[in-house]
């Protein structure tokens, strides 16, 4: 009985500003337009009003785990989503291969590697220092993760990562207990063992031959120490899946115990085209009470101040993916992590339009899915921590409060 299950579609970064139109408004987009007609919107404050919320912590939150309480930091969740497994206390990072000369960072990106390149070079990054085993796993074109696993580790450290051309910035402890400047003498160390290592291996001596900046070393920022948390089956008893290409949203999924189902992303963005999501919607509905689906270009294009872009997006979903989700008779919960206004190329703390469509859902007289229209919707302004008991209520999984 599909009418029981629901499908959480995050179209990242949704929100815009009207300048006039916001992207929302000005594309064309009949299905989600339908949708909204025939069922119940309103505005969405991710992580509260006026809260920036990051896409780690506002997905948290929109799957029923509170940051306060759950969030590990940004590293754990990124090696989770490239498929590493975690032991409690392990400290991970993100990483990005950079070119370095004389100490000074040239190039964040190392040349944009291409990820078969970038690839080759995984082998030689893993190590052991002190009594502290490092595991490097690459993901997608420059970038990777390194997890630190041993006893007495901190995450209270801060990036090498620059941030921008200068020094490969040394890791200081942010704290003064023991485990901090453990940390971060080690992550020290390896970043001199990555320098050293990645100047010698012939894959760089290519490099250079060919005039390319060689890969010769990492910048880690995002520390976080890994925790097990009670998993969303434990927690609201949903056998349910991810489908999405991002690692951190993967991430996210594993950490909080859904399975992710597996579809290959383009080998050199790790992005999935919307007809492979569309299957994996239409096998994954049959299994599973709840479907966590992701788009991530809206952001993008977001952050790109690309406003025809994000518009073009939005109508391909709404033609592509709309009518799938609708077919497949589950409830439909359908909105952005965040606003990311071209007009200012970053997140920010303005509501996201919400739609809910189903079986037992009122409808409003709200008849375009945007996020003026919405303002006048049914569900009024709700925020992140609304939305799993709405989602739990509506396929009949909510326990009654009192007796
Ligand atoms: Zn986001
Ligand atoms: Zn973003």
């Amino acid at each position: 009985m599909t009418s029981k299950k629901a499908i959480l579609f995050i179209i990242d970064g949704l929100g815009d500003l009207p300048t006039p139109k916001t992207p929302l408004q000005a594309a064309k987009k009949p299905n989600l337009d339908r949708l909204a007609k025939n069922g119940c919107t309103g505005l969405l404050s991710p992580l509260g009003r006026g809260v920036v919320p990051g896409s780690d912590t506002s997905h948290l939150r929109l799957l029923g785990y509170d940051p306060e309480a759950f969030y590990c930091g940004r590293g754990p969740l990124e090696a989770l989503g490239v498929g590493m497994k975690l032991e409690e206390g392990d400290v991970a990072f993100r990483a990005n291969f950079a070119t370095v000369k004389n100490g000074q960072v040239v190039d964040r990106r190392a040349g944009r590697i291409p990820t078969s390149e970038a690839r080759e070079l995984e082998k030689y990054l893993s190590t052991k220092i002190e009594d502290v085993e490092i595991i490097f796993k690459h993901s997608v074109q420059h970038r990777g993760v390194v997890v630190f696993r041993g006893s007495g580790l901190s995450p209270m450290v801060s990036d090498t990562d620059p941030h921008g051309e200068g020094q490969v910035a040394e890791c200081i402890p942010c704290d003064q207990i023991g485990e901090a400047s453990k940390t971060a003498r080690i992550v020290n160390k390896y970043m001199k063992f990555a320098i050293q290592r990645l100047s010698e291996v012939p894959e760089n001596k290519e490099r250079i031959r060919k005039n390319l900046p060689p890969a010769n070393a990492l910048l880690l920022r995002g520390a976080g120490a890994y925790k097990k948390v009670p998993s969303i089956i434990e927690r609201f008893g949903l056998n349910s899946v991810c489908i999405a290409g991002g690692a951190l949203y993967r991430g996210v999924a594993t950490y909080i115990g859904m399975d992710v189902y597996m579809v290959l992303g383009d080998p050199s963005t790790g992005m999935i085209k919307l007809e492979e999501k569309v299957k994996a919607v239409e096998n994954a509905i049959k299994n599973y009470d709840f479907i966590f689906l992701h788009v991530k270009a809206t952001d993008n294009y977001g952050h790109d101040g690309d406003f025809k872009g994000k518009k073009e997006t939005i109508e391909k979903i709404d033609k592509e993916i709309i009518p799938v989700l609708e077919r497949s008779g589950a409830y439909l919960i359908i909105t952005g992590d965040h606003s990311t206004p071209c007009s200012r190329r970053e997140h920010s703390g303005h509501e996201v339009p919400i739609l809910i469509y189903g079986r037992d859902e009122r409808p409003d007289k709200v008849k375009k899915f945007d996020e003026i229209s919405c303002m006048a919707g049914g569900l009024g302004h709700i925020e992140g921590k609304d939305v799993m008991p709405i989602i739990l209520n509506l396929i009949g999984k909510a326990e009654k409060y009192g007796s």
